[in-house]
């Protein structure tokens, strides 16, 4: 399980980063605020623990720009911050749970434990070009017109709205997409894009799903002018 540690406290980080490695987790640490924007570009987490007090950039900065991005993982904020107003400021910032430092680490580890229960972030509606899409009850539109998607159009699609300007590459679909190794089909993820495309372009949508050769797709907005 896949999750992101944002922590200038070199000592702090690797200490959690080889505890949660015996639980199951397989953490990288970012040590500020770019090194962590990167680190989100570049992998998908479930889960990203952050802390506020970074070198670079304050740690709610950070989180607004992650989920301005895109990111859609359950985020814990760490903090020596005992103020409420912080409190809050980091729930609004995108933050789903929040721990006050000095902490111990099975605490922790039981708020990992409910954020990743709790399935699917709650992420708010996600807009791209003409198109507006509903995460939790998987609606896509194109100027009010629903495009009806199937489950699995409607992942594919957040994929990418999720990512826009960036590419997805299709095992990133076949891994979101699949559960249990033998039921990857990654000649699937090209019939739902062609769907996708078909149903874009009958509600005249202005964007486009560009397949780049050997890298995957990605999402561009205003293709057709
Ligand atoms: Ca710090």
């Amino acid at each position: 399980m896949p999750l992101l540690i944002v922590e200038d406290d070199r000592e702090l980080a690797h200490g959690l980063c080889s505890s949660l490695a015996q639980s199951g987790y397989a953490a990288d640490v970012a040590a500020d605020g770019r090194a962590a924007m990167a680190a989100c570009a570049a992998n998908t987490y479930d889960l990203v623990i952050l802390d506020l007090g970074l070198p670079d950039m304050d740690g709610l900065e950070v989180l607004r720009r992650l989920r301005a991005g895109g990111l859609a993982a359950p985020v814990l904020i760490l903090t020596a911050r005992f103020d409420l107003d912080d409190r809050v400021s980091g729930l609004d910032a995108g933050g789903d749970d929040y721990l006050a430092k000095p902490f111990e680490l099975p605490e922790l580890e039981a708020r990992l434990r409910a954020l990743l229960r709790r399935g699917l972030p709650q992420v708010s509606r996600v807009s791209f070009g003409d198109i507006d899409f509903e995460p939790a009850t998987r609606q896509a539109s194109v100027h009010g017109r629903e495009l009806g998607l199937t489950a699995a159009e409607a992942t594919v699609l957040g994929m990418l709205l999720r990512r826009p300007g960036r590419v997805v590459s299709k095992s990133q679909f076949v891994d979101e997409l699949y559960d249990h190794a033998d039921e990857k089909n990654p000649a699937m993820i090209e019939v739902f894009i062609s769907r996708l495309r078909r149903k874009l372009a009958d509600a005249q949508s202005d964007a486009m799903i560009r397949a780049l050769r050997g890298l995957g797709y990605r999402i561009e907005a205003g293709a057709h002018g």
